[in-house]
């Protein structure tokens, strides 16, 4: 099979499943507990602390709290920014973020609180002055992604972080679940207060996260219990899942495979869009700014659904950027904020390469492509 769905989820590293093992079979203990046996549990976890701090230049282990996955993370920094700081009812986002903070503003916004939705353009670019106008006293926490999980678009971060904090007394959320791991982050060098991962997008276990809270943030705890996760994130510490995600960030540290993986992405996008006609790549071409394994290529008078179910058939696995079922013919939020054209963008496909894909994969994509987009379009005559 080829697998190009890395933004959807990674493969589990045998490392990574390695360095699991032992914490399913021989050492199970809670670690919490007092006793010895316990001990490799400890030292498990914060060797795992002190992987991810390093992978994203924090300050300090104590930064970094281990939470359920990507949308758990998330849905805690705004519910504990409005809980904090109860005298303030805005939020600032995008119309491009990832369902974990989009629909979570979506709810927000029927109980009461203003959101404001920025706006993106043809690029799939933010305009920091609208972001700048956007903030007031009122304003609890804006929270914008790093990198689009459809288009590999990169918002700069950093930069905004700066604008939100000379201009507002807001705390700024990064969803980073889409670029960690792909690109490098020094959030100790920077104004960002509260920073989300997910461990099944870089060769991690499904079923883990973690939250970067800035030293001097004081985010209300998640959930209560007992006194884990220095009190932040109650529930006895899954030891296993909390190995599997230090060890991966300690082998996501090495970007020069990143480096492999968009020679390929570039490859396969370039030679796809110079041979199938009516192709377009949505969002930038500037590869500085864009993730370095995704391409979403829109085939215009196509399905993308149509295509995933042909290069399905051939054991190649991609992702579409539209949801087409007999009641509705809706595309992608993220291409419809872009302003890409209904034929196009109901034509989109994703592909996110990864660590573990080849040459031949691509070659492999590069042949039998051109070929499925001439038969729906065939068929769609
Ligand atoms: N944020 C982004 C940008 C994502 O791409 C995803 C997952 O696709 C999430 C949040 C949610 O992460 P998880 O699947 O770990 O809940």
């Amino acid at each position: 099979m080829i697998y190009f769905d890395n933004n959807a989820t990674t493969r589990i590293a045998p490392e990574v499943f390695d360095a699991m093992k032992p914490f399913l079979t021989d050492f199970y203990g809670n670690a919490s507990s007092a006793y010895d046996f316990s001990r490799e549990s400890k030292k498990a976890i914060s060797r795992a602390r002190e992987s991810i701090a390093a992978l994203l230049g924090a300050n300090s282990t104590d930064e970094i709290i281990f939470t359920s996955c990507g949308t758990e993370s998330d849905n805690w920094a705004i519910l504990g920014a409005l809980e904090a700081n109860p005298e303030k009812n805005h939020i600032v986002t995008t119309k491009v973020e990832h369902e974990a903070v989009r629909s979570l503003c979506k709810k927000l916004e029927k109980k009461g609180f203003r959101i404001t939705w920025l706006e993106v353009d043809e690029n799939g670019f933010l305009d920091s002055e609208r972001l700048k106008n956007s903030l007031n006293e009122k304003t609890a926490i804006v929270s914008v992604m790093a990198a689009n999980n459809e288009t590999g678009i990169l918002f700069p971060v950093e930069k905004l972080a700066e604008i939100v904090k000379e201009n507002s007394g807001a705390l700024f959320h990064v969803d980073g679940v889409n670029a960690v791991g792909k690109i490098p982050f020094n959030l100790k060098k920077t104004e960002i207060d509260l920073f989300s991962v997910s461990g099944h997008k870089f060769h991690a276990p499904k079923g883990i996260g973690a939250l970067y809270i800035k030293e001097n943030i004081k985010l209300p705890s998640h959930f209560i219990g007992g006194g884990q996760e220095s009190g932040k994130r109650a529930g006895t510490e899954a030891v296993h899942q909390i190995a599997g995600i230090g060890k991966a960030a300690e082998i996501v540290q090495d970007f020069e495979q990143m480096k492999r993986v968009s020679i390929l992405r570039n490859r396969l996008e370039n030679e796809i869009l110079n041979k199938i006609p009516n192709s377009r790549l949505n969002g930038t071409k500037d590869y500085e700014k864009r993730l370095p394994n995704t391409a979403n290529i829109s085939f215009e008078n196509t399905n993308g659904e149509a295509i995933l179910a042909r290069l399905s058939d051939l054991k190649i696995y991609v992702s579409t950027g539209s949801a087409c079922n007999a009641e509705s013919h809706r595309t992608s939020a993220v291409l419809q904020a872009m302003n890409i054209p209904f034929s196009d963008a109901m034509g989109a496909i994703r592909l996110s390469l990864g660590r573990y894909n080849t040459e031949a994969e691509v070659a492999r994509v590069l042949e039998v492509l051109p070929p499925i987009i001439a038969e729906i379009r065939g068929f769609a005559e």
